[in-house]
């Protein structure tokens, strides 16, 4: 299972994004922070998904 705390990329907010695969919990994180964090598919650049990246857990 990999997760990524969202707290740990830099917002005030409790979820964790699970996923089975560093691919899914890139996609679920991303449609998390569209949905609920108002980001754009713009702003979802090279340079913020190596960020996600590196805090993503694996258990
Ligand atoms: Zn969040």
């Amino acid at each position: 299972m990999k997760t990524i705390m969202c707290r740990e990329a830099g917002f005030d907010c409790g979820h964790v994004i699970k996923g089975k695969s560093e691919a899914e919990v890139m996609k679920n994180g991303i449609e998390h922070v569209v949905k609920e964090h108002g980001f754009k598919k713009e702003d979802i650049n090279a340079e913020f998904k190596e960020k996600v990246k590196a805090l993503i857990h694996t258990s």
